[in-house]
């Protein structure tokens, strides 16, 4: 967060910009330990919309920057076992869906043609 918005300062033209960082180096924190997966399904509409514009800027930072960047698009698939998580995810597609995420609701049996061997006899889904 820190040395992005450090990041953006510089870009919008605010001159010198401080970086304050406790550690020997940048990236010593969660960021350096994170899996690096991205994902449009969140459950309140600002982080939807934060990862829109995350996810905008992930796919145009090579061209951007001339650095490369080794980006998949692959998708995320949430297998849901309680129904009240089911509703919630249900709520939680429609409401991604409104501000353009491709969203897809899965039976459990499509889910596991999605991604064989999966096991989802437990798993909730449309019928
Ligand atoms: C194991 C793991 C896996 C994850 N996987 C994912 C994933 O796949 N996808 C995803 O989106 N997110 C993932 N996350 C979450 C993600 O990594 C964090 O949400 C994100 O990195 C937080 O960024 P940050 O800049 O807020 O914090 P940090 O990267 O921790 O940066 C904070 C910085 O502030 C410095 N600092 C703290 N206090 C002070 C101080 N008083 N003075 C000076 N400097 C200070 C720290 O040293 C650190 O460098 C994962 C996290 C973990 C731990």
């Amino acid at each position: 967060m820190g040395v992005s918005i450090a990041y953006h300062l510089a870009a919008a033209g605010a001159g010198r910009v401080l970086l304050v960082e406790r550690e020997s180096g940048l990236g010593l924190g969660s960021t350096g330990r994170c899996a690096g997966g991205f994902r449009h399904q969140f459950s309140s509409e600002v982080n939807v919309r934060l990862s829109i514009e995350s996810v905008r800027m992930l796919k145009s930072f090579s061209s951007d920057h001339g650095l490369p960047l080794d980006l998949h698009a692959d998708g995320y698939l949430f297998l849901c076992r309680e129904a009240a998580t089911w509703q919630a995810y249900r709520g939680g597609a429609a409401m991604q869906r409104g501000l353009g995420v491709d969203v897809w609701l899965l039976s459990a049996p499509e889910a596991g043609e999605l991604v064989p061997g999966l096991a989802v006899e437990a798993a909730l889904g449309e019928p």
